[in-house]
């Protein structure tokens, strides 16, 4: 029995990583589509766990992102539901979603300069008022800034080489599924 569905909100990212998942042969074909919140909401009935991502769903659409989670714990109480970032665009935003949340999965990418890591210190600070949650960074091997951690903000952190296409396939207990209205 599979336990999460992993949903990509959006393919629109402002980056270009040369490893992006999405471009991997296939992972975008395998996705189940569906149209309406309320039709992923259904389908999410099934699962103990919705980790919404992306693209970068806080910086294309973070309002929508927000409804989803909101809708997704107001009907599922019991349910974890994660969020994927490596960027956004407003403190407020993710203020926002992180009330609602269960955690945050948080990428430092290769491609990640001097305004990623403000952002990223931004986030470490903001999580700190939100007691409770289960964040995870992962740092690409490649991200080239020095970063200072905050104690007690991860509940785990990971410094290893991304899966490429050969490596990379979807875990056993998860669905995939796209909005396809985006
Ligand atoms: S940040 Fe993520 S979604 Fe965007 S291009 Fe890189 S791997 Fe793909």
């Amino acid at each position: 029995m599979k336990d999460t569905a992993r949903v990509i909100l959006t393919t629109k990212c402002p980056r270009r990583c040369s490893y992006c998942v999405n471009e991997y042969p296939g992972v975008l074909e395998s996705a189940r589509q569906f149209r309406f919140m309320h039709d992923m909401v259904r389908m999410a009935e099934r699962y103990q766990v919705v980790c919404l991502t992306g693209g970068e769903p806080m910086i294309a659409m973070p309002e929508h992102a927000t409804a989803m989670a909101f809708v997704l714990k107001h009907s599922y109480p019991n349910m974890k539901v994660y969020l994927y970032v490596s960027a956004y665009h407003s403190w407020d935003d993710m203020a926002e979603i992180l009330k609602v949340i269960d955690g945050v999965h948080y990428t430092l990418h290769a491609s990640g300069g001097m305004e990623d890591l403000g952002k990223f210190y931004l986030f470490q600070d903001m999580a700190r008022g939100y007691p409770g949650k289960s964040h995870r960074l992962y740092i690409h091997p490649h991200f080239l800034q020095d970063v200072t951690l905050v104690h007690g903000v991860w509940s785990r952190v990971e410094l290893k080489p991304w899966l490429g296409p050969e490596d990379c396939c979807l875990p056993d207990n998860e669905d995939l599924y796209i909005w396809r209205d985006q």
